[in-house]
């Protein structure tokens, strides 16, 4: 056991999914050829004036309420100087002391213990551009698609206390951000970032160690590892009498190691001040209250409706929520085929399973989850055996061709074929004389026996429930 405990506060870069930029119209899309997506007003020309996005507003707005933020009525924008080459015009236009978002909470869920987290602000900004280092020329290239991407910076209080609340936090702001429409949250597109905050002190103390900035984490994976890492770190400068320095360390995800980038000292002064380009904005209620009553449903509220209305169980209803693609598809297949319980039974059991062991791909998926509400109804409607059903819904992710048409190719259809079902049976019944009499004797566990030899030896020629009805009335005779 470690004598000391971590504590830990975020600061989440999320990029909004309007069309256009922030301040121009240039398109905001992720990647591109690199400076396609440019003008005069993002490459930061002299004599340019930056024009506000209303929808990044109306975004932000909406992350507010979706984190129990309260919502600034009085907003206004700030000029953050630094001379980098990913920023052209050598600042940045983002928010100080006015935000639009100040003090909200999210729920998490970490180890069955439910526990909040505490949101400082979240403020809009624009995103820089992206400099590609060439070691082998010694150059430097300066892609500048992404300067002007409006941005969100979430900034939480240091309530963290483990990796684990750390995680928990990222997937839910990810999952809120998702099903509010505000961001993609691809991670390893850099459309939402991370940096930790950490410091360690000894256990029981109430006065926080010196902290220290963990940046470059691209993926949940790695957040975990750095802070991992970050904390061994800091126990053995403490633990060898030395003290943590303040400063911003970058995570090497290759090495497992973190490196210091830059110390306080060399910390940059932004001169903040007001921008004087763009004026600020007061928000009415009724246009604040028209943006909170545009926002979709919830993760929460969605489970919630599955659970009650739909009746299914809540940790099949939690999986398909955890995961917005598959939440889509499920209400796509169940707009086709009305059974939601079939449905999400086989999403959570059969799709995921083929998810994890990366056969299929959501991401990817060649068929609709209307496709896959026929091939669920098929199985349910005795069309298809539980093998068969497998067989075709492995030959859909492979070529993404309609259940029926795969199943009538490839001869998969149960065949009802009375006659092979009847002699099958009896020979079973014949060649088991001990289970029959043990079924006679009461002993009706054997019932199970009996149907899994007449599914193995009629696989996909009659459906369980023929089997079933002929075997009770044999076994019963
Ligand atoms: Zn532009």
């Amino acid at each position: 056991m470690s004598a000391y405990f971590p504590t830990m506060g975020l600061e989440i870069h999320a990029e909004l999914l309007t069309k256009s930029k922030v301040f121009c119209t240039c398109s905001a899309e992720f990647g591109g050829t690199p400076n396609s997506r440019c003008c005069p007003v993002c490459s930061g020309m002299p004599g340019t004036l930056p024009v506000l996005n209303r929808k990044a507003v109306e975004y932000i707005i909406k992350a507010g309420y979706v984190m129990n933020c309260e919502i600034s009525r009085f907003t206004k924008w700030d000029r953050k100087n630094y001379f980098y080459p990913d920023l052209p015009k050598a600042y940045q236009i983002s928010q100080m002391p006015r935000p639009v978002c100040l003090s909200g909470n999210v729920k998490i869920n970490v180890n069955g213990e439910e526990k909040t987290i505490r949101i400082n602000r979240i403020h809009l900004e624009e995103d820089a551009g992206k400099l590609v280092h060439d070691e082998v020329n010694r150059i430097s290239l300066a892609d500048y698609n992404r300067c002007g991407i409006p941005l969100i910076e979430i900034v939480t209080e240091p309530d963290f206390h483990s990796a684990d609340e750390v995680i928990a936090f990222m997937e839910k702001v990810k999952l809120l951000l998702q099903y509010a429409g505000i961001c993609d949250c691809k991670m390893e597109q850099g459309s939402i970032r991370c940096d930790v905050n950490i410091s360690i002190a000894p256990k029981g103390s109430t006065e926080l160690g010196t902290r220290t900035e963990l940046k470059n984490l691209n993926s949940l994976k790695a957040i975990a590892k750095a802070i991992e890492v970050e904390i061994d770190r800091q126990e053995e400068i403490l633990e060898s009498g030395e003290h943590v320095i303040q400063e911003t360390r970058r995570f090497n995800e290759a090495l497992g190691e973190t490196t210091a980038m830059r110390s306080k000292e060399d910390a940059h002064d932004y001169r903040y001040f007001p921008d004087p380009d763009i004026p600020p904005i007061i928000f009415t209620e009724e246009e604040l209250e028209e943006i909170k009553n545009s926002i979709p449903e919830l993760p929460e509220q969605r489970v919630e409706r599955y659970v009650n209305s739909l009746g299914l169980k809540k940790a099949d209803a939690d999986i398909i929520v955890g995961d917005k693609k598959v939440c889509d598809f499920f209400d796509e297949a169940i707009a086709a085929y009305n059974n939601p319980k079939a449905v999400a039974n086989y999403i959570v059991g059969e799709l995921t399973r083929r998810i994890n062991l990366g056969e299929a791909d959501m991401e990817n998926l060649k068929f609709t989850g209307a496709d896959f509400a026929r091939l669920v109804e098929l199985l349910q409607t005795d069309k298809l055996s539980q093998s068969n059903t497998k067989v075709v819904l492995g030959k859909m992710i492979e070529t993404g061709e309609k259940p029926d048409d795969i199943a009538q190719k490839e001869d998969l259809w149960i065949k009802e074929d009375n006659d092979l079902l009847a002699k099958t049976i009896d020979e079973i019944i014949a060649n088991n004389p001990k289970p029959v009499e043990q079924y006679k004797n009461g002993d009706k566990k054997v019932f199970g026996f009996f149907m899994g030899q007449a599914n193995k030896a009629l696989k996909g020629l009659a459906s369980p429930k023929a089997i079933q009805e002929y075997l009770t009335k044999k076994l019963e005779e």
